[in-house]
């Protein structure tokens, strides 16, 4: 269940954002997700929620941005998605020699704060 580590990471960075701006409630959080993390987004969300709960952050809304996997392959030179997920193998020459050079993003983008 990693997805509580990485709600629990969210709320207290944003909540110490808000502090910092003397902001009273957080309104929205925007989130890029790499899909390399496997994250299974109902889940994040309900954890927020959880631990938002009593906090500035009660109520806040989660737009999560989901940033595709991309490999690049060793043997042909090709860049692009593998077929299936969390499976690495070139799409194009199905060589296993794949470098990930995608989808591991895990970021807070924009805050609302009001
Ligand atoms: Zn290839």
């Amino acid at each position: 269940m990693h997805e509580y580590g990485i709600a629990k990471g969210i709320i207290d960075t944003v909540l110490a954002e808000a502090e910092k701006h003397e902001a009273k409630k957080i309104k929205s959080i925007e989130l890029l997700i790499g899909e390399f993390n496997n994250i299974v987004a109902d889940a994040l969300v309900l954890n927020v929620e959880m631990l938002a709960h009593g906090t500035a952050a009660q109520g806040v809304k989660l737009d999560i941005k989901r940033q595709p996997l991309r490999v690049k392959c060793a043997a042909c030179g090709k860049q692009g998605e593998p077929k299936e997920a969390l499976v690495f193998v070139c799409p194009f020459c199905d060589s296993m020699a794949v470098e990930i050079t995608g989808g591991k993003a895990l970021n807070i983008v924009s805050i609302e704060v009001e």
